[in-house]
Order: C-alpha cells, then sequence, then structure tokens
C-alpha cells in the first residue's frame, strides 16, 4: 500500500527519529523511500550580493556537498534495512519543493518530522510539516518529537 515514500529531512533531531519508523514501514509494503532535503534559499540569497558571483557559487556548492554527505548517511540506513533509496536536494522554499517533488516523483505517502531544527516548545506543529499536513494530495506520517 504504501511502495515508495517521500521523506523530506532538516537532519534534525525529529526527521532523524522518522527513519526509525520507516524501516518498520517495510512491513507494511515500502519498497523506495525520497529522501529530499531542500536548500532553503530564503536568507541566503541576498549574500551573493555581499559576496560576489565567485565566492556565492563555491558557497552553494559547498552547501550540496555537505548536504550530499548527511544524505549519503540516511541512505546507508536505509538500505541497511533493505530499502530502496533514492536522494535528492533541490534549492528553494522547502514547503514548495516538497510538495512539487511528492507530486513528480508520484509517492503513495509523506513521512515527516511534526517538527524541525527551530523546535519551538510552544508550537503544535512547525510551519513546513503543517503547510505539507494541509497540501499534500497523500497521507501524511506526522512523526512526533
Ligand atoms: P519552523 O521551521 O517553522 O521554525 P521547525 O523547524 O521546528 O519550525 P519544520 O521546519 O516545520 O519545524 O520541520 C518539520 C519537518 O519538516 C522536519 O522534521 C522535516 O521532516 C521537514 N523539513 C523541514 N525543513 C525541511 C527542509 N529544508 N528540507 C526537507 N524537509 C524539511
Ligand atoms: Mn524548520
Amino acid at each position: 500500500m504504501f511502495g515508495k515514500i517521500l521523506y523530506p529531512t532538516d537532519f534534525s533531531d525529529v526527521a532523524e527519529k522518522a527513519l526509525a519508523y520507516l524501516k518498520k514501514l517495510k512491513d507494511s509494503g515500502a519498497r523506495e523511500v525520497v529522501v529530499l532535503h531542500v536548500i532553503d534559499e530564503r536568507g541566503f540569497d541576498h549574500l551573493n550580493r555581499v559576496m560576489g558571483d565567485e565566492k556565492f557559487e563555491a558557497l552553494k556548492k559547498y552547501r550540496e556537498e555537505e548536504t550530499q554527505k548527511l544524505l549519503s548517511g540516511v541512505a546507508n540506513e536505509l538500505k541497511e534495512a533493505g530499502l530502496k533509496v533514492k536522494l535528492r536536494i533541490e534549492n528553494g522554499i522547502p514547503v514548495k519543493e516538497i510538495l512539487r517533488v511528492e507530486g513528480e516523483e508520484d509517492v503513495s505517502a509523506v513521512v515527516i518530522g511534526s517538527h524541525g531544527v527551530s523546535n519551538l516548545q510552544e508550537l503544535f506543529l512547525g510551519s513546513v510539516s503543517e503547510k505539507v499536513i494541509r497540501r499534500s494530495i497523500k497521507p501524511v506520517f506526522v512523526i512526533k518529537r
């Protein structure tokens, strides 16, 4: 039923908690996990003006390389559990990219953390997870902090 799953991660503790759950979903028919990290371009693009094109491109490349390393760690863990893994890095606004990839990859469900790196105590949900839950057309499993 849940053959292909989208797992957006910001590498936060809550998002990492979802890994154990993803492994368990294998018993419910999960075969493949699309692991997605969105490099949030907001609060970053203005650096282009400050740094100039060359340094900015180098910084972008560095960020993507570091993301790739983190994603590889996640991939290894899921592969060890016998799941097929596809890694994706997108640049943009997290909610937008998550929903776009959800459609593009035609996944059967989304597994997301209730909170992420901010993890504010008084918030019921983080802003990314709230919007994904609202707008996703697929079932969303929310991993609580
Ligand atoms: P906020 O960002 O609103 O301050 P938060 O950081 O506590 O709050 P969210 O950002 O909503 O919470 O994170 C909830 C979940 O959304 C994460 O556990 C992760 O699964 C996913 N997520 C958040 N940001 C990204 C991102 N940049 N790329 C991929 N997935 C993300
Ligand atoms: Mn966040």
